[in-house]
C-alpha cells in the first residue's frame, strides 16, 4: 500500500506567546488528512485528566522538506464536544471573514524575525556588538548579512509550498530579516504565515539556528521586530478616500489592538527605531514613526491598501486580520448607512 507522510501542525497554549506545534500521520495515499487527537495537557491546552483535544485539518499544502507526495496540514484546536479550543483564534477570524465577506479583504504580512546561534544573534562577536545599524537593512556582502542561505533554502520552500509569498529583505538590524505574505483573505493570509514560520523554524533548524519572533531581541539602539499589516477593501482598491476613512477609523479601537498585537509591544513601540509610541495614534503618508501608514504610492495613484505598523512580529495573525477587518468593515457599513 503507498502513504504519504502528513506534518500536522497546530498551535499551543504557552503563554503570553503561542507556539508551533507538529507531529507526523502516515495516511494512505489518496486520502484526506483526517481529524486527529493530541495529549493537551503537554502543550498547556488542557488538565492531565481530561487532556485529549482534536486536530482538525484546515489547510493543507505540499511539504516542500520532506517532497514528493508529503502534506504540511494547518489544523485548529478543538475539544472533543466539536467546539473550537480556548487556544484556537481561528475560528472567529474565519467568522468575521464570512460575516464581511462582500468587502472582499485583502492582507499582506511583512514577517520581521532575528536569527540566533545559541544566546546572540547569528553572526554577532562573541564579545560586545557589531557596528552600529545603518549599513544592513538590504545590504549584501558578509560583513553585512548574516544566514543568507537559510533565508534563500525558507524562500524556496515556501514557494514549493504554494504559499503567496511576496518578497523577502534583510532588515535594520545584522541577523534580522523579513519575509512577506500576500495579498489574500484574511484566514489565507493566516494560515500561510503560520505554515511560513513553521517552514522558518524547521529549516533553520537542519543549520543548528533558530528564529525567534520576539519583538526587542536585543535591547537597545537596536531595530524591534514588526509584523506590518497591510490591508485593503475593494472600496480602498478604488479610492484614496476610502484608504483614509479606514486609517482613521482604527483609531477608536487603538488600546484593544494594541493589547492583541503581540506580547510585549511596549518594549517595541517606544517611538524610536521607525515606530509610534503604543501610547499615540497617528495616520501619515509615508511616515514610518505612524501608527498607520499610507505608503506613498497609494497617495500617488489615489488608491490602493494602507499599512498598520502597529503588529509585533510575535503577534497572532488570526487575531490581527479579525480586529482589523471586524473594525475596519464595520465602520465602513456604519458611514454608509
Ligand atoms: P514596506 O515598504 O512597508 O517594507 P513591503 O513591500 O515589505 O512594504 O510589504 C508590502 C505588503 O503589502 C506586501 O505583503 C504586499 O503583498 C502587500 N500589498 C500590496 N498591495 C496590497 C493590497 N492592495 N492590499 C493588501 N496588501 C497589499
Ligand atoms: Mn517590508
Ligand atoms: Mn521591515
Ligand atoms: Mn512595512
Amino acid at each position: 500500500m503507498s502513504v504519504y507522510k502528513a506534518q500536522y501542525i497546530w498551535i499551543d497554549g504557552k503563554k503570553p506567546t503561542s507556539h508551533l506545534r507538529g507531529k507526523t500521520k502516515i495516511i494512505p495515499t489518496g486520502e484526506a488528512p483526517p481529524e486527529w487527537g493530541f495529549d493537551g495537557s503537554s502543550t498547556n491546552q488542557a488538565v492531565g485528566h481530561a487532556s485529549d483535544l482534536v486536530l482538525k485539518p484546515v489547510y493543507t499544502c505540499p511539504d516542500p522538506i520532506r517532497g514528493g507526495h508529503d502534506k504540511l496540514v494547518m489544523c485548529e484546536v478543538m475539544n472533543t464536544d466539536g467546539t473550537p479550543h480556548e487556544t484556537n483564534k481561528r475560528a472567529l477570524c474565519v467568522q468575521t471573514a464570512e460575516k464581511y465577506a462582500a468587502h472582499e479583504m485583502w492582507y499582506g504580512i511583512e514577517q520581521e524575525y532575528t536569527f540566533f546561534e545559541g544566546i546572540k544573534p547569528l553572526g554577532w562577536p562573541d564579545n560586545g556588538f557589531p557596528a552600529p545599524q545603518g549599513g544592513y537593512y538590504c545590504g549584501v556582502g558578509a560583513d553585512e548579512v548574516y544566514g543568507r542561505d537559510i533565508v534563500e533554502a525558507h524562500l524556496e520552500a515556501c514557494l514549493d509550498a504554494g504559499l503567496a509569498i511576496s518578497g523577502i529583505n534583510a532588515e535594520v538590524m545584522p541577523a534580522q530579516w523579513e519575509f512577506q505574505v500576500g495579498p489574500v483573505g484574511p484566514v489565507e493570509c493566516s494560515d500561510q504565515l503560520w505554515i511560513a514560520r513553521w517552514l522558518l523554524y524547521r529549516i533553520a533548524e537542519d543549520f543548528g539556528v533558530s528564529a525567534t519572533l520576539h519583538p526587542k531581541p536585543v535591547k537597545g539602539d537596536w531595530n524591534g521586530a514588526g509584523a506590518h499589516t497591510n490591508f485593503s477593501t475593494a472600496t480602498m482598491r478604488e479610492s484614496i478616500d476610502a484608504c483614509m476613512a479606514a486609517a482613521n477609523s482604527l483609531e477608536a479601537r487603538h488600546d484593544l489592538h494594541i493589547a492583541n498585537y503581540g506580547a510585549d509591544i511596549d518594549e517595541r513601540l517606544t517611538g524610536e527605531h521607525e515606530t509610534c509610541s503604543y501610547r499615540d495614534f497617528k495616520v501619515g503618508v509615508s511616515d514610518r514613526g505612524a501608527s498607520i501608514r499610507v505608503p506613498w504610492q497609494v497617495a500617488r495613484d489615489g488608491k490602493g491598501y494602507i499599512e498598520d505598523r502597529r503588529p509585533n512580529a510575535n503577534m497572532d495573525p488570526y487575531v490581527v486580520t479579525q480586529l482589523i477587518t471586524d473594525g475596519v468593515c464595520a465602520a465602513a457599513e456604519a458611514a454608509a448607512k
